[in-house]
């Protein structure tokens, strides 16, 4: 590029300010979407290695937009996050998930806990506490049926207030989830200092399994320490037979993947909570 000399106004070059502008659309629509509540919640079975027993499910939103229709979260969550309007939306995601809770009890179906996804910025500036007990006050949502995941580098802050938020997070009763683990840099006795109870494994990880030998070295060593500090280990993005084999082999505690289940809209999952997936 040529040097700014007269062109100082050169910040405003036609490219950029489409993208600016667009990024103001976008985010103009998001405040929209969370006023109308234009969220749907998937869910994503997790289940046991060597029963196929349904374990959990993954809350997963999805922005339903009026004329682009079912829009994934990897396209309006950073935006959301920088914005801060993950903070609103959050809220409405527990909502959701709690109401979702009491109407299959109602049904009476067998539920199990629901895992909600819950970003940096959202433990950083929100209440996480407050937030998921006053929903599940409201809609009388026992906390064994909550679980919470947070990825390693919400957990890079200040330790003690970071300890601390979990630890009352956890005498609500609700379990803590490692998401994406191995994509940080904290050590498992870290890990377990912070009370957390499972690790799931990122799919990195599950896609190296069959192919080279370092998948394998991976989960071997991280399913003895894991397994020696008393955590659950689940391995996520599985998507073959030949990883479940070795998933298996390894004696991981539990699974969730395209090979199981993808992520399912709510009427798909009284069916779901019924039966044993064949493993
Ligand atoms: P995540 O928490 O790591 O969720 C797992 C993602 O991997 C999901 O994508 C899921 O659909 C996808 N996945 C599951 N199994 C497989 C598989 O076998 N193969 C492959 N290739 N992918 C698989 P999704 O639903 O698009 O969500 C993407 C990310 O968006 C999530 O990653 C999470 O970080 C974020 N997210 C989703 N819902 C929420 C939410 O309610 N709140 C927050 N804060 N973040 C959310
Ligand atoms: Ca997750
Ligand atoms: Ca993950
Ligand atoms: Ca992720």
């Amino acid at each position: 590029a040529k040097t700014a000399g007269k062109h100082r106004f050169q910040f405003y070059e036609p490219r950029m300010s489409d993208s600016l502008k667009a990024r103001l659309d976008m985010a103009r629509a998001l405040q929209h979407a969370i006023e109308y509540d234009e969220f749907v919640v998937y869910y994503q079975p997790r289940v046991n290695t060597s029963t196929g027993e349904l374990v959990s499910l993954e809350a997963l939103v999805r922005w339903l937009h009026p004329q682009r229709g079912l829009v994934p979260p990897l396209e309006f969550i950073p935006l959301a996050e920088e914005t801060r309007l993950i903070l609103p939306m959050g809220e409405l995601i527990v909502a959701h998930v709690c109401r979702q809770l009491s109407l299959w009890k109602e049904a009476g179906l067998p539920v199990v806990p629901i895992s909600v996804n819950v970003s940096p910025r959202q433990f950083n500036h929100g209440n996480i506490k407050a937030l998921f007990a006053t929903r599940m006050l409201q809609y009388q949502i026992e906390s064994g049926l909550i679980e919470i995941e947070i990825t390693e580098s919400s957990m890079m802050g200040e330790q003690e207030e970071i300890s601390s938020e979990l630890r009352s997070i956890r005498a609500l009763g609700i379990k803590l989830l490692v998401d994406d683990f191995g994509t940080g840099y904290s050590s498992l006795s870290q890990l377990q200092r912070l009370a957390m109870d499972v690790l799931k494994v990122d799919r990195a990880f599950t896609s190296e399994l069959g192919k080279s030998e370092e998948g394998e070295v991976f989960f071997r060593a991280i399913l003895s320490m894991a397994h020696a500090l008393g955590m659950t280990v689940v391995a996520e993005g599985v998507e073959t037979a030949t990883q479940l084999r070795i998933l298996q082999s390894l004696d991981c505690d539990e699974i969730q993947g395209y090979f199981i289940a993808r992520p399912l809209p709510p009427a798909e999952i009284p069916r779901i909570l019924q039966k044993r997936f064949l493993i």
